[in-house]
């Protein structure tokens, strides 16, 4: 019996799968996706699927589903159980799995839902994902009857994360899980690590009822920032929906980005291996990559896309990878893979052996005027052609142009970014100067530019 299936176009995206519960992607999709990613594993050679799956109400089935799917082509699954995204990839390795599957929604709202795949040691994502699709739609499948097993791995995941850990002193330390997947892992490691801990919203609770887990809306640290104040806390740290994005504040309560966070973990690895190829999105500060210069590294600026930096890493061997929407990536010392709770140790280590606060820290970093990262709604079949216009137009003035994704553009007063989202209908801005005047020209000249593709500019 074949089992011809289409996937609602929408939900096969370039680094995960996800769609919206019973309306774009449901059961049978994960079944879909457990006989084709089964068959590329199958393809590669391997027989060993990890599989996870994060807090929502709907993953236990989608989990369920998509286990099935792998066993019928072959595939033997190991469940590592409920946990964030990184405990899925850990496992991967700690199993000794020929691929995983983590049955996520990431930050997304409550009805959403989807997959992160891993082949290897490595991101699949891009025209691999693409590839499912058709290999569903004939229903080209491997054969073969695989087994389940249960194969937690929360104990040793924990015992992984604290054996980086290196204090001197005992911080007071605020984390807010957001309800999300994490939870249960921060409590665990929270207990463990020395100091005073204040949780917050650690119960898992697909619903999300306290606020959205998503800690690159500010709006979304609120509470982190009231727990931080009212317990003296010395820092806080908050965590996405799977656990892969982190979130951090200052004792005063100032969000730290992350490409801030990125210059504190830089100037820890550069000081134990000099010379190194840090990277970095095109949507972090010229700071950071100044900083990584002036540490002794070699900053790298890449694409962004947590899949397209991780398959950098690797090609660099680079230490140390990070990305504005909060994924940081240690191959120092660790995998390579993003984890927001292993960011949290090592930001935690660092602060405790400074002898000062993060608040101090941060005030030592140059300053700079930036806006945040600007999202603004533009047709699908467009947004690439307006960058390009763009781009062209720059060309012929004669700018200094990074265009290795989007435009980076850089001037006396400082630089702006244009680019097109790889995953939704939006184009993506951003601008960074010395002071609020420079910062007025950089926006002056991406809204005449956008002008002249037809584009408002967004008010920011
Ligand atoms: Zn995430």
């Amino acid at each position: 019996m074949a089992f011809e299936h289409r996937f609602d176009p929408t939900i096969l995206r370039e680094y995960d799968i996800r769609g919206v519960m019973d309306k774009t992607i449901g059961e049978e999709d994960a079944r879909a996706v457990g006989r084709s990613f089964g068959t590329v594993v199958a393809r590669n050679g391997g027989s060993k699927v990890a599989i996870g799956y994060d807090g929502r109400l709907s993953s236990p089935a989608m989990a369920a589903a998509l286990e099935e799917g792998l066993r019928s082509v072959g595939m033997d699954v190991l469940r590592v159980g409920r946990g964030p995204t990184p405990m899925l990839y850990f496992g991967v390795y700690a199993l000794e799995a020929d691929a995983g599957v983590m049955v996520t929604g990431s930050h997304n709202p409550p009805d959403y839902n989807g997959f992160k795949m891993m082949l290897g040691h490595g991101a699949f994502y891009g025209e691999a994902i693409a590839e499912l699709g058709t290999i569903a739609a004939s229903a080209a499948y491997a054969e073969g009857q695989g087994a389940a097993a249960d194969r937690p791995v929360f104990d040793d995941y924990i015992d992984r994360l604290l054996s980086d850990y290196r204090g001197d002193s005992s911080l007071n330390v605020a984390w807010d899980a957001g309800n999300g997947a994490v939870g249960e892992a921060m409590v665990a490691l929270a207990n463990r690590l020395p100091g005073q801990h204040t949780l917050l919203n650690e119960a898992i609770d697909g619903t999300f009822p306290n606020h959205h887990p998503d800690p690159t809306v500010e709006a979304n640290l609120e509470q982190l920032k009231a727990a931080t104040r009212d317990n003296n806390c010395d820092l806080g740290v908050a965590f996405d929906g799977d656990g892969d994005r982190i979130g951090a504040i200052d004792g005063q309560g100032r969000v730290l980005w992350a490409d801030q966070l990125m210059v504190l973990f830089a100037g820890e690895i550069l000081s134990e291996r000099p010379g190194e190829t840090i990277i970095a999105d095109v949507k972090a500060s010229s700071v950071l990559f100044d900083e990584i210069a002036r540490m002794g590294g070699k900053p790298l600026m890449w694409r962004t896309g947590h899949s397209l930096i991780k398959a950098k890493m690797r090609e660099t061997k680079a230490p140390l990878a990070g990305e504005m929407s909060g994924h940081v990536f240690f191959a120092d010392k660790y995998y390579g893979f993003d984890d927001a709770l292993y960011a949290a140790v090592r930001l935690i280590g660092i602060v405790s052996r400074s002898g000062e606060s993060l608040a101090a820290i941060r005030d030592r970093l140059p300053p700079v005027v930036n806006t945040p990262e600007i999202r603004f709604d533009c047709e699908e079949e467009r947004k690439f052609a307006i960058v390009e216009e763009v781009r062209e137009r720059l060309s012929k003035a004669g700018a200094d142009v990074n265009d290795i994704d989007g435009v980076r553009v850089s001037t006396d007063d400082g630089w702006w970014l244009l680019r097109a989202s790889n995953t939704q209908a939006v184009l993506v801005a951003r601008c960074e100067a010395k002071d609020e005047a420079g910062l007025d020209r950089l926006k002056g000249q991406l809204g005449e530019y956008l002008q002249q593709s037809g584009v408002a500019m967004p008010a920011i």
